[in-house]
């Protein structure tokens, strides 16, 4: 064990390998997948295709600076604007999910000339320092943070109309320049905003001249039960952000998708990545991407996801459980004891992964590739676990 790698919150297992729905340890257990790396291996590991694909660019053996041009980025650019939902038409080169929410802010910042992003409060962005700002990991360690973010309360069935309602007062001030949100809130414990909520916010930012960016690094690319999960509440973002399952954790890289206006008035800001998408990790998206269009995974893990959801309601009518929360192959296990790293461990050593939002929060997304046989195994390990 090394005493120099800086790290805080890594449990104790330590991997050497992994093949479709199972992860290995060094001592050569076996564990089956239900985080996929936090909604990034949405096909699961070691795809012989994606393999071969990096593996031919790589003995390319280039670097491709960002001041000329290249095909495989115009192809994979193209190829992203015309899934994603709405007029968005092109794509900045980013090297991850956080670096894509700073291009989003910066973004719409340039196009409307207000400084103001509104977000909901408790929810994750990424890491650097805007949007940890514009998230919920900004804290007093790295105060002050970055100006220019207002919070409004997580939208629920209860609430949500007030929500809305204080979202268009702030507007009518006169100085916001975006709604940046996820559309289902993943990290937060898997909270899905009542399906009146978007529609609403999104009329007001049309009514308003606001920029509405979704922020799909965690539950693109299928999570929820559609390629982008906007596409639940009809949405049409003028900014997407892309991370996670783009790359499907071949390569590292993210993206920032905006419309054609938020483009041209994006001229001018920093958007020089010397390692955004760099070929490797092109090489990996577009083969990703390509076998995820042919196989639709998330059709079938919809219905799959139903059951599951299905069968861990149960767990409501023990003590220990709060609430049972999922869309798709995503769900949050909300515990009334802060005892979500003792049932992550428990689980663990009965050969199942999953993960935690919070001490008192169960975080579980499965590769959508998953299949029934699997899902009902890791969903009877974690329900005898917590019981
Ligand atoms: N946005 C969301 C919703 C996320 O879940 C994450 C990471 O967990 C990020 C942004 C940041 O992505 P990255 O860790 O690739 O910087």
């Amino acid at each position: 064990m090394s005493k120099h790698l800086a790290d805080y919150d890594s449990g104790p297992l330590y991997f050497k390998d992994a093949k479709d729905c199972y992860l290995y340890d060094i001592f050569g257990a076996r564990y089956l997948d239900f985080i996929a790396g936090w909604c990034v291996g949405n096909l699961g590991w070691k795809r012989k295709e994606i393999i071969e694909a990096v593996k031919k660019e790589a003995e390319g053996g280039f670097y491709v600076p960002p001041f000329v041009r290249w095909r495989k980025w115009e192809e994979l650019a193209s190829l992203l604007c015309k899934i994603a939902p709405g007029k968005l038409s092109r794509a900045f080169r980013c090297t991850g999910g956080s670096e894509a929410v700073e291009f989003a802010i910066k973004c719409a910042r340039a196009t409307i000339g207000k400084k103001i992003i509104v977000s909901i409060d408790g929810v994750y962005h990424g890491h650097t320092y805007g949007a940890a700002s514009v998230g919920n990991a900004c804290n007093e360690k790295i105060n002050p943070c970055a100006p220019g973010f207002v919070k409004l309360p997580m939208p629920t069935q209860k609430n949500f109309q007030q929500v809305i309602k204080q979202f268009e007062e702030l507007v009518q001030k006169n100085d916001v320049a975006a709604f940046l949100s996820e559309p289902v809130f993943s990290n937060a414990g898997v909270f899905i905003p009542p399906p009146e909520f978007y529609p609403k916010i999104q009329e007001i930012c049309r009514q308003y001249g606001v920029l509405l960016a979704m922020d799909e690094v965690a539950v693109g690319f299928g999570r929820c039960g559609k390629l982008f999960t906007s596409e639940l509440w009809d949405l049409q973002p003028d900014i997407m952000c892309l991370g996670k399952g783009l790359t499907g954790g071949y390569g590292g890289a993210g993206a920032t998708l905006v419309t054609e206006e938020v483009f041209k008035k994006s001229r001018g800001i920093p958007d020089y990545s010397t390692f955004g998408w760099v070929p490797n990790a092109t090489a990996a998206m577009l083969e990703n991407v390509k076998i995820l269009l042919k196989k639709k995974p998330w059709e079938s893990a919809k219905i799959l996801g139903e059951q599951m959801l299905k069968s861990l309601k149960e767990l409501e009518k023990n003590p220990k459980v709060k609430e049972v929360r999922g869309i798709g192959l995503m769900f949050g296990i909300e515990l009334r004891e802060p005892i979500a790293r003792k049932i992550i461990t428990q689980c663990a050593l009965r050969g199942v992964l999953m993960a935690e939002c919070d001490d008192h929060t169960l975080f579980i997304s499965p590769p959508l590739v998953i299949g029934q046989k699997l899902a009902d195994e890791g969903v009877r390990i974690i329900k005898k676990v917590i019981s």
